[in-house]
C-alpha cells in the first residue's frame, strides 16, 4: 500500500480553504498554527493511521480553524452564577450599576482629572474625588481608599500600630478565605498580636488588664464568614471604644462588608453600618466595596482626621492606591446611595439580594419544561424553593429565601454521583459557562440571578450531556 503524505505548508496557505483563516488571524497565526498540526499529525501519518480524507486541506484548514479561534477567545469570560450565593468572591462579586459602567468607560477612554484640582489649577488628591460623599453617608472626618478590604486593614494597622502591640479578642482572630489571616496580616504590618479573652468570651476587663505602654491600638474585626452563639460574650463597641480613649488608643474596627444604609429596611438580615461603628466611638473603620456596598473592588478606610493624615502619609499607601476606572466606578454607585429610595431598584447587587421568592419561583416553573426537554429521561428537572445566601463574609449563617431548577439524575445510587459531575461539567462547558451547586445527590440551579433568560435559553441546545 502506498503511504499517504500530509500536504505541504505552502500549498495549504494558499489554498482557497485557508484563504479566510489567513484573513480573520494573520498569516504568521496561521502558520504557525499548520506548522504545529502537521507536526502533531506526522507520525500517525507515517503509521498510516490516518485516511486520505483526514489529511485533506479542507479538514485540515478546519482543525487549524477552530483551533485559531479558541486561541482567541478571551480568558476572562462572562459566566451565570446560579450557585445561590449572590456576592460570591470567585466570581467577581458585586455587579456594576449602569452609571459605573458608563463612568468607568468615560474614564477609560479620556484623560481625567484623577489628581488635579479643576478649581485652582494645581496638583489635586485622588481621594479628593469620593471624599465629599463618604463622609456624607457615613459621617466620617476623612476618607482614604485603597486596592481592596484587606490593603486598608494592612496599611492602617502598619501606619498605626507599627512596633507597638495590637490588641485584640481570641474571637476575632479569622481567616477569610485564601491567605487572610488577621494574626499574619498584623505580623505583616508590624505590630505585635497582643491577644485577649477566649474565642467565645472576651470582656472590658481582659482588654483593660492587656493595656500598658507598649500597646499602639485596639482593633475589633468582624466575624464574617462564621458565627459565635451559645455561650459568648463580647464587648460593644461603645464601651470598647470608651476604654481605648480613656488609655488614649485608637479603636480600629475593620467591619469586613459593612454596609451604608440598614438592610433591614428591605427585609435583609441586620449588618452592622459604618455610620453606626463611628459613632458608636470607632476611631477607624475599614470596609470592602464590592460587597455589600454593591461596587467596584476597593477598600474604604473612614474615621478620625488626624488618623486619617497619618494613613495617607505611609509610602505603602503609593503602593495599595486604586486606579481610575475604581475611582470613577465608586463616585457612581456611592452617587446612587443618596435617593435610598431608589437604590434597590438601581444598584444591582441589592436588587438580586431582595428579589421575591415568588419572582424567583415563577421564573424556575417557567424554565423547567426547556430544561427538561434538552436532559431528557435521564434527568428529573423540578422547580424547587431553595435557600441561598449572600455570601462574601455577609451574615453566614442567615439565609435567602430563592427558588431553583433541581436537577436528580434517573440513575442507581452507585452512578449518580458520577452523573451529576458529567452534567456539571456540561454545562460549564456552554458558550456562557452556567454553574450551579451539587447538593443532596442533586445539581441546583438557584435562579436568584438569572436576569438575561433569553441568553441563558438560547445556548440550552448546545447542552451535550451523553449519559
Ligand atoms: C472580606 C473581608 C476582608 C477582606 O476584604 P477584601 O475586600 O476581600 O480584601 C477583611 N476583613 C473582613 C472582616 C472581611 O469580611
Amino acid at each position: 500500500m502506498m503511504s499517504l503524505r500530509l500536504p505541504s505548508i505552502d500549498g495549504l496557505l494558499r489554498h482557497p480553504a485557508c484563504l479566510p483563516l489567513a484573513e480573520r488571524h494573520g498569516r504568521d497565526s496561521l502558520l504557525a498554527g499548520l506548522r504545529q498540526l502537521l507536526d502533531e499529525l506526522r507520525s500517525a501519518v507515517l503509521s498510516g493511521q490516518l485516511s486520505a480524507v483526514e489529511i485533506s486541506p479542507e479538514v485540515l484548514a478546519g482543525r487549524v480553524g477552530e483551533r485559531l479561534a479558541r486561541q482567541q477567545r478571551s480568558n476572562v469570560r462572562r459566566v451565570f452564577n446560579l450557585t445561590g450565593t449572590v456576592l460570591h468572591t470567585n466570581l467577581g462579586r458585586a455587579l456594576l450599576p449602569d452609571e459605573a459602567i458608563d463612568a468607568v468607560q468615560m474614564a477609560a477612554r479620556y484623560p481625567l482629572n484623577l489628581e488635579f484640582d479643576l478649581a485652582s489649577g494645581k496638583r489635586g488628591d485622588r481621594d479628593d474625588l469620593i471624599e465629599g460623599l463618604i463622609r456624607e453617608l457615613t459621617g466620617a472626618e476623612a476618607v482614604t481608599v485603597v486596592n481592596n478590604n484587606a490593603a486598608a486593614v494592612l496599611l492602617t494597622l502598619n501606619s498605626l500600630g507599627a512596633r507597638k502591640e495590637g490588641i485584640i479578642s481570641r474571637g476575632e482572630l479569622i481567616e477569610i478565605g485564601g491567605a487572610f489571616r488577621i494574626p499574619d496580616i498584623m505580623a505583616r504590618a508590624g505590630v505585635r498580636l497582643h491577644e485577649v479573652g477566649t474565642t467565645n468570651r472576651t470582656h472590658a476587663r481582659d482588654y483593660e488588664a492587656a493595656i500598658s505602654p507598649r500597646s499602639g491600638l485596639i482593633m475589633r474585626v468582624h466575624a464574617s464568614n462564621y458565627s459565635i452563639e451559645g455561650f459568648t460574650a463580647r464587648v460593644p463597641t461603645a464601651e470598647l471604644a470608651e476604654l481605648a480613649h480613656r488609655h488614649g488608643l485608637p479603636l480600629l474596627e475593620d467591619l469586613g462588608s459593612g454596609s451604608l444604609l440598614d438592610l433591614t429596611r428591605w427585609g435583609l438580615p441586620a449588618e452592622p453600618t459604618v455610620r453606626q461603628a463611628l459613632l458608636d466611638g470607632a476611631d477607624i473603620v475599614t470596609f470592602s466595596g464590592d460587597k455589600l456596598l454593591g461596587g467596584p473592588q476597593a477598600g474604604l478606610i473612614v474615621g478620625r482626621k488626624e488618623l486619617i493624615a497619618k494613613i495617607k502619609k505611609n509610602p505603602l499607601k503609593r503602593a495599595l492606591r486604586v486606579d481610575k476606572l475604581t475611582l470613577a466606578a465608586l463616585e457612581a454607585v456611592l452617587g446612587l446611595y443618596r435617593d435610598p429610595d431608589r437604590l434597590a431598584e438601581r444598584l444591582p447587587s441589592l436588587r438580586l439580594l431582595t428579589r421575591p421568592q415568588a419572582d424567583i419561583f415563577a421564573q424556575a416553573s417557567r424554565l423547567q419544561p426547556a430544561l427538561a426537554d434538552v436532559l431528557g429521561e435521564t434527568w428529573n428537572v423540578s422547580a424547587v424553593h431553595a435557600l441561598g445566601m449572600i455570601g462574601s463574609g455577609s451574615q453566614p449563617v442567615a439565609r435567602l429565601p430563592s427558588a431553583a431548577l433541581c436537577l436528580r439524575p434517573q440513575v442507581s445510587k452507585r452512578l449518580r454521583g458520577r452523573c451529576l459531575l458529567t452534567l456539571e461539567a456540561a454545562l460549564r462547558a456552554l458558550p456562557i459557562p452556567v454553574l450551579g451547586r451539587i447538593d443532596d445527590d442533586a445539581l441546583w440551579l438557584d435562579l436568584r440571578q438569572l436576569d438575561d433568560e433569553p441568553a441563558w435559553l438560547a445556548q440550552l441546545p448546545h447542552l451535550q450531556v451523553d449519559s
